[in-house]
């Protein structure tokens, strides 16, 4: 069942831009983040195993090289030629802007690459890095600024030792917007102290930021993070696939059609990935949130209601069992 059916996926907004198939390749330009060198903090969030997002990356070839081997292995599974460079491991901003700009072109400078997406903490966008980010658009390519927001609760962002909260989500979403960037949004669902309620208020203020794409994903606990401790003496507990799927499709279907969801769940290596078991297998969650979609006769937006933002209060009652603490 094609998830495109029901869904705005990048993958279906690609295609319709450049009339064939686009695929991201992910990049790991060496990047540290502010929230594990020292800057801002030590550790970084309490989740964050880096070495999950690109296994082996201690190997790491050059950016060029990267973006070869990327290209080979998305057109040999998925036949798609053009590509668009996905800064993704660490905090891609982080750096001096002549650095930045260095980098990024040299993903764009390679034919099949369209653009670049770039991910980052909202605290980490100053007005220099959106300037360049700006200018890379207005030179013809397409330019995504993925921000990490994960909640809007800032006693969760604590929680999980974020560094930001999140008026300073709202202040860079506006800074980008003002630039003309597009924006998305990566939000995880079943944080420490999380339930269902959680995600829709922090879905529905997002909306209202207008961002432009969407990411989400449950939380797993990877190895060598904090949360791993926390789950081990028993005081995380992750989310079923089921409920993780009910709560991803509703919050779909809260969602107005033309944002554009980039990604819906998300992966960790088998060498990594402590529990939930379910997070190392992607397309048993894609297959039910399209099953499920399907089944029903949904589709991305059919719970919006045009200028109503869902402001429903928490309850403790109303509250499912996801991503509990202790
Ligand atoms: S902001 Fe990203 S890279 Fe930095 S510690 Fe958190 S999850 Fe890790």
């Amino acid at each position: 069942m094609d998830l495109a059916q029901f869904v705005n996926t990048l993958g279906q907004d690609l295609l319709r831009q450049y009339g064939e198939r686009v695929h991201k390749v992910s990049i790991d330009a060496g990047f540290n983040c502010p929230n594990r060198d020292g800057r801002l903090g030590v550790g970084g969030c309490t989740f964050c195993n880096n070495a999950s997002f690109i296994p082996g990356q201690n190997d790491r070839p050059g950016i060029h090289e990267q973006v070869r081997t990327g290209a080979i292995a998305v057109e040999r599974v998925t036949g798609a030629r053009k590509l668009l460079a996905y800064f993704q491991a660490y905090t891609n901003t982080y750096a001096d802007v002549e650095l930045l700009n260095n980098l990024y072109q040299q993903a764009l400078m390679q034919d099949h690459v369209v653009g670049i997406s770039v991910g980052t903490r909202p605290d980490c966008v100053p007005d220099p890095v959106l300037d360049l980010l700006a200018h890379i658009q207005a030179q013809g390519h397409l330019v995504w600024l993925e921000l990490g927001l994960q909640s809007s609760f800032d006693e969760t962002l604590q929680r999980v030792n974020r560094g930001h909260d999140y008026a300073c989500y709202v202040e860079a979403v506006e800074r980008a917007h003002q630039r003309g960037l597009k924006v998305c949004t990566h939000l995880i669902l079943g944080l420490p102290g999380e339930g269902a309620e959680h995600a829709r208020i922090t879905l529905s203020r997002v909306l209202e930021q207008g961002v432009e794409g969407l990411k989400l994903h449950p939380l797993h606990v990877v190895k060598s993070t904090r949360l791993a401790f926390q789950w081990r003496r028993g005081e995380y507990e992750p989310l079923q696939q089921q409920d993780y799927i009910d709560l991803a499709v509703e919050l779909i279907r809260r969602t107005p059609q033309e944002v554009i969801f980039h990604r819906l769940t998300g992966t960790a290596s088998h060498d990594l990935l402590l529990a939930p078991a379910w997070c190392e297998h992607k397309w048993a969650v894609i297959n039910g949130i399209s099953g499920l979609m399907a089944k029903n006769g949904w589709h991305q937006g059919d719970l919006c209601v045009a200028d109503q933002i869902y402001r429903e209060p928490l309850s403790s009652d109303r509250m499912l069992r996801l991503g509990t603490t202790t």
